[in-house]
């Protein structure tokens, strides 16, 4: 093999699959947004066939044989190649650790878990999803071992969605967490702040006006990003310059449309930031689940509830489309609205002082699954516990309580603590930012230009050219310190609550 044929392979390989996922993200698109009912069954049927190919064309001897050249010829590799190879081998290696008939029997669990528990869900029925749930724990258990048998499991499965990610950071992150959080949540409950002006009714087509002027003000264009209508949000990049977003609006809830549209918007300027020599390759993606994570949180907690872009941007928008709705409502009353912040039952709903709490609950509960230290017949119990422990309420029934999230179902786990990741470290890439910019003063005049540029410059343009922990670094000149995000909420919660 010569070194110039194999890495036009690489390009052409790499090429192959974003025209797999993108097919497949369409016909995903499609089905949640305009598609028609009657047309899942073809478009699922389509899908597969895409999934096949795709995994086809990357699982096989010449895809193995070109990586194992391309390191072989390591010296020869200019350090953005090198990477290409890396993380396709790393993604190869992940595959390929499990046998073909394990890997086909989990792909089918993980259907039947998910079907289970959306009807769990629905009945309040937890002993009818057990089984399913003790299986996936099963699967997880042995695919770890499979990846590193010396390690313990659940620090295996941590890292396959951040990676270098282990309970060695987790545990004295949640730890310092918990110290803030809890007092925090226990000095706010007995404050009320009056938020029910934001849920009388908002009729959908000013939510929708409203929600074009935050991605106005966020520089989302229509030529590059689309926003779309789903059951719940999301975001989906097919490339930097066709990003979709998409919301859900309720006419009695304000906030919801506006907040996710920020949210995703947040999410949709990662993927537009990514450089252009990384498109179509394995670096245009982001550096992990809770640097995205981070983005966008950065947006809709740190910028879009700060004092200033309330005041400054969302209650001039929000009173001139909804002016009797939101009569007599002050900037300073939409603000404590915004913020405020009450021990909940439901994850999704939470607020930004609860919500790492309800991940900290997963994450022991989830870390003693898959020890074995806790039963999947004690699991409801624990967590009925811990939601008292920690938050001070306890859930009636398992629909609100532990049959709440679809993850575990699905297979997921180790994914939620991204999400408590994905705040603190945005609460420390604004602590340098702020070194440079006044955050506040522009975010008060809507003019989000220069941070985006920021994190453009130091965050977004790099894709998955490193890995969490080495970008952190050298985006903070330091490694993760949750510090910053304490200080962060106490801060706010002082300010918000008059503490
Ligand atoms: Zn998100």
């Amino acid at each position: 093999m010569e070194l110039q044929t194999a890495l036009n392979d690489l390009k052409k390989l790499q090429l192959e699959m974003h025209a797999y996922g993108a097919a497949q993200s369409s016909l995903y698109l499609d089905g949640a947004t305009v598609g028609p009912r009657g047309g899942a069954a073809a478009r699922g049927q389509a899908m597969g066939i895409l999934s096949e190919k795709s995994y086809q064309l990357f699982v096989c001897d010449k895809t193995r044989e070109l990586l194992a050249y391309l390191k072989e010829q390591d010296a020869q590799l200019d350090p953005v190649q090198r990477r290409q190879v890396e993380l396709l081998s790393r993604d190869l290696e992940q595959v390929e650790r499990i046998p073909v008939d394990e890997y086909a029997a989990y792909a089918q669990l993980q259907n039947d878990s998910e079907n289970a528990w959306h009807e769990a869900k629905e009945n309040n029925d937890y002993a009818s999803f057990r089984p399913y749930l003790d299986k996936v724990l099963e699967f997880n258990r042995r695919f770890a071992g499979y990846k590193d048998a010396g390690k313990p499991a659940y620090d295996c499965l941590l890292d396959d969605y951040e990676r270098g990610m282990s309970t060695a950071t987790l545990d004295p992150f949640f730890e310092t967490l918990k110290k803030t959080l809890v007092p925090l949540v226990k000095e706010v409950k007995d404050r009320p702040i009056d938020d029910s002006f934001l849920f009388s009714t908002f009729d959908e087509p000013r939510q929708a006006k409203l929600a074009a002027e935050m991605m106005q003000v966020m520089g989302l264009t229509p030529d590059f990003c689309a926003l779309g209508t789903t059951e719940h949000p999301f975001t989906l990049g097919f490339n930097r310059y066709d990003v979709r977003i998409t919301t859900h609006y309720y006419e009695h809830a304000l906030p919801f449309s506006l907040y996710s549209v920020i949210h995703e918007g947040g999410h949709a300027l990662y993927e537009h930031g990514i450089a252009d020599e990384y498109q179509y390759t394995s670096l245009a993606d982001a550096a992990s689940m809770g640097l995205h994570e981070s983005q966008s949180r950065f947006y809709e907690n740190i910028i879009g509830r700060s004092r200033a872009f309330v005041e400054g941007v969302v209650y001039p928008a929000a009173t001139r489309l909804y002016p009797d709705e939101l009569k007599g409502v002050t900037p300073e009353m939409l603000y404590r609205a915004v913020n405020k912040a009450q021990p909940s039952l439901i994850r999704t709903e939470a607020d930004e002082l609860t919500y790492c709490l309800h991940i900290m609950i997963r994450y022991e509960l989830e870390k003693q699954l898959v020890a074995g230290t806790l039963s999947t017949a004690d699991l409801p119990g624990a967590w009925n516990q811990m939601y008292k422990d920690m938050l001070g309420i306890v859930p009636p029934d398992d629909k609100q309580g532990v049959l709440q999230d679809m993850h575990w179902s699905g297979g997921m786990i180790g994914y939620f603590p991204t999400y408590a990741l994905g705040s603190a470290y945005g609460a420390q890439f604004l602590h340098v930012m702020s070194s440079e910019l006044d955050v506040d003063a522009l975010a008060g005049k809507g003019e989000l230009t220069p941070i985006t540029a920021w994190l453009r410059e130091h965050i977004h343009r790099h894709g998955h050219r490193y890995d969490p922990a080495e970008l952190i670094q050298r985006v903070c000149g330091e490694p993760f310190n949750p510090k910053y995000y304490t200080d962060y909420l106490t801060r706010k919660m002082t300010e918000v609550y008059g503490l």
